[in-house]
């Protein structure tokens, strides 16, 4: 235990490595650095890299990268040797401070949604002192923001970073006028519980669709799926159990530490939750996680699917996003106490959150829209496309009281009665699960939920920073006037919440009621991506992150037609992979299964064989019609798809893959999923739902 304990972060450049490699001032500087967010001293740079050299040295490492996350949402690195030529020929391992901080990869490679147009390809990447380097394959890793040459974010960290200064600088003012004077730095922090599937990779090389798309294009339902919930929880098979030992260690040794490892819901469906930490380093570990998590399945033998919905039928995977505010005193501002109701800074901060999310309701759709997501969304398991929030009973009672001016009773904490005497009665959590609200509050912390697995959280988070500023800033300017600030204060809190109230829902989001109810109390619904992303240049919105210096106009514009690209191209492959799929394997296959039975048919002449024959004629009849419908239907599809692909802009495409493709699409493979249940196991040319599902 000892050893394991040793290794903890042992692939990491953190505080530890730092006080014990670092002279006692630079550590100090770089200290200060890091907490005031100031400019770093050249001076202190050249130490830094020097000891960070060493250090990444001994542990193996030969090169270094600055590791960054562009728009694309993965993560990218280039690589450069630490050897560097001397003049008598001879060659040294050298790292300058200037190399630690800066790079300049070329950037013309990444999408920049019109940033940066492609001849002037020059990006900046800039060292983040916040985040710790690590060592991953040999290589040290430092993580950086990217820019362009101008200085416009091409990154999702910079954004990030600049939102967590935003919210910090809010919530310092509510502080102070708390009267906590002894506060000095604030910060968001996030636990990203991420899901994933796990299939053998020999069946998953099999499917082309999961190859390049990520999730199943056809397939009929196995006979068994969810239904019986029995993989939840349930036990771990062997080689899922040494993969999360595998992946576990390679975590552990980059410093970070997945709390619990579970089935979900769905047959061969994960979860992966670490502790949370500082949001902007909760992000860069969580691209590593979902790096990683790849990594060691391809060791293993299996393939690691964070596609948002790679079955059809059953559960998809999210990310859940939990998220609070704390201070450098220890302190959870989400925190509601024994006493919820005396806790008024709890209460501001609260109204704050409800606040924001219904004013910005459009801007969370958003930071979650994209294909695969589309899939998962408004299903009957993943909350739907409305964005509302759960603030449980409790709460809410609390809320009501205030702002109906009832004398506030309080909220009897009942306890849980098991009915089993050995076991003591517990008190009911202040929050009841609602696993099927968007965004609900879990006791200290918010848990947004509509992330797909596969995103960064770098957005949603970005977007949650800013829009609760800017309220916790409102409320500032408010109450710093105030004459009587605790007057002030409880009108604040009653005014706000009887303006925005209507976005609290502690019901089952899953039903058509809710649908409807939301529609009545005017909240936005946003059901596709093609209808989600205008809202990241809508005016309201534009003059929000303008006002906080945390997106300009020109940035947002970028994130706006990246998100269309994307959404474009990914429907594409998506349509080209399954028209591959069927001219290619399932016709052949399918005609190849009508020529045995038709032999069968001609050769019969006993009596059993006449028997047989009326079936036989019955089935090669069926097939021929399926066959001929998937020939006009793919034909159809490849059509659509070419005409598509020729519109003159990126919007009209979206929407017509939108429209026209993906439903087409679906009757591809309603018609190929209907043959797949007539065909003997043999001929069927893909792993069958069953097989990829069951496959451990
Ligand atoms: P729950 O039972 O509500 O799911 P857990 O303690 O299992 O709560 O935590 C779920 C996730 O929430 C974990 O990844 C955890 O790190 C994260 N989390 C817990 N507290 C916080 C917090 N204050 N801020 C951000 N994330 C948190
Ligand atoms: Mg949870």
């Amino acid at each position: 235990m000892d050893n394991k304990l040793s290794e903890f972060g042992s692939m990491v450049f953190g505080d530890d490595a730092m006080k014990e490699r670092l002279p006692k001032e630079t550590y100090l500087a770089l200290k200060e650095t890091i907490r005031e967010g100031k400019d770093l001293d050249l001076n202190i740079a050249n130490a830094v890299a020097h000891a960070m050299k060493q250090w990444a040295i001994e542990l193996g490492a030969t090169h270094y990268t600055h590791w960054f996350q562009p728009l694309t949402g993965i993560t990218a690195e280039k690589h450069d040797s630490f050897l560097s030529p001397t003049s008598n020929g001879k060659m040294i391992l050298a790292f300058s401070g200037k190399e630690l901080v800066k790079g300049e990869p070329d950037a013309s490679s990444f999408p920049s949604g019109g940033l940066r147009v492609t001849f002037e390809a020059r990006g900046y990447t800039a060292w983040d002192p916040t985040s710790y380097a690590f060592v991953k394959e040999s290589i040290l890793c430092i993580p950086t923001a990217f820019c362009s040459y101008s200085g416009a974010a091409l990154d999702k960290k910079t954004p990030l970073l600049r939102s967590m200064e935003v919210i910090e600088a809010q919530a310092l003012r509510i502080l102070k006028l708390f009267g906590h004077d002894d506060v000095n730095t604030v910060k968001t922090t996030v636990g990203p519980e991420q899901e994933y599937f796990l299939i053998d990779r020999e069946l998953y090389k099999k499917r082309k669709d999961l190859f390049y798309t990520g999730r199943t294009l056809i397939g009929a339902r196995a006979p068994k799926g969810q239904e019986l919930d029995d993989h939840y929880f349930g036990n771990l098979k062997p080689r899922v159990s040494a993969y999360m030992r595998e992946l576990n260690e390679a975590l552990w040794k980059l410093g970070i530490y997945a709390k619990t490892e579970h089935n979900e819901v769905a047959p061969s469906q994960h979860e992966l939750a670490p502790v949370f930490t500082t949001t902007n380093i909760a992000c860069d570990h969580n691209q590593l996680t979902m790096e990683i998590m790849k990594k060691v399945a391809e060791n293993q033998g299996l393939a690691c699917l964070l596609h948002e919905k790679p079955f059809a039928g059953v559960n998809g995977s999210g990310k859940h996003n939990n998220w609070s505010i704390s201070t450098d005193t220890g302190v959870n501002l989400l925190e509601p106490g024994e006493s919820p109701k005396d806790n008024i800074q709890f209460l501001l901060f609260l109204t704050a959150i409800i606040k924001a999310v219904d004013e910005y309701q459009d801007l969370l759709r958003v930071s979650v829209a994209s294909s695969g997501n589309d899939n998962r969304l408004g299903g009957d398991e993943a909350p739907p496309a409305i964005v509302s929030m759960f603030l449980g009973e409790e709460l809410t009672q609390i809320l009501d009281d205030i702002a109906n001016e009832r004398k506030n009773v309080g909220y009897i904490k009942r306890s849980m009665e098991l009915g089993v005497h050995v076991l003591p009665d517990f008190p009911k959590d202040a929050t009841d699960r609602n696993r099927t609200s968007p965004l609900a509050f879990t006791g200290n912390k918010f848990e947004f939920r509509m992330l797909g697995s596969s995103f960064s959280v770098s957005s949603p988070n970005t977007i949650l920073n800013t829009i609760v500023a800017k309220e916790l800033k409102e409320f500032a300017d408010e109450l710093e006037g105030a004459k009587d600030f605790s007057e002030a204060l409880k009108k604040l809190i009653k005014k706000t919440y009887k303006q925005h109230s209507r976005i609290i829902f502690n019901g089952n989001n899953y039903t058509q009621e809710w649908i409807d109810e939301a529609h009545r109390r005017g909240l936005s619904n946003y059901p596709s991506t093609v209808d989600a992303i205008p809202s990241y240049i809508a005016q309201k919105n534009i003059d929000l992150f303008e006002q906080f210096n945390v997106l300009s106009s020109e940035e947002l514009h970028s994130r706006h037609d990246i998100l269309f690209e994307t959404y474009e191209k990914s429907i594409n492959i998506e349509a080209l992979t399954l028209t591959d799929m069927i001219r290619k394997q399932i016709i052949p296959s399918a005609t190849k299964y009508m020529g045995l039975l038709s032999r069968d048919i001609k050769e019969s002449s006993t009596y059993v064989d006449a028997i047989y024959l009326e079936s036989s004629i019955k089935n090669l009849n069926k097939i021929a019609s399926l066959i001929e419908d998937l020939h006009i239907n793919v034909s159809l599809l490849e059509k659509y798809t070419v005409e598509t692909k020729a519109k003159d802009n990126s919007i009209a495409r979206s929407m017509d893959f939108y429209e026209l493709v993906l439903p087409k699409m679906g009757d591809v493979r309603v018609v190929c999923d209907t043959l797949e249940l007539l065909m003997p196991s043999e001929l069927w040319p893909i792993p069958t739902y069953g097989e990829l599902m069951y496959s451990l």
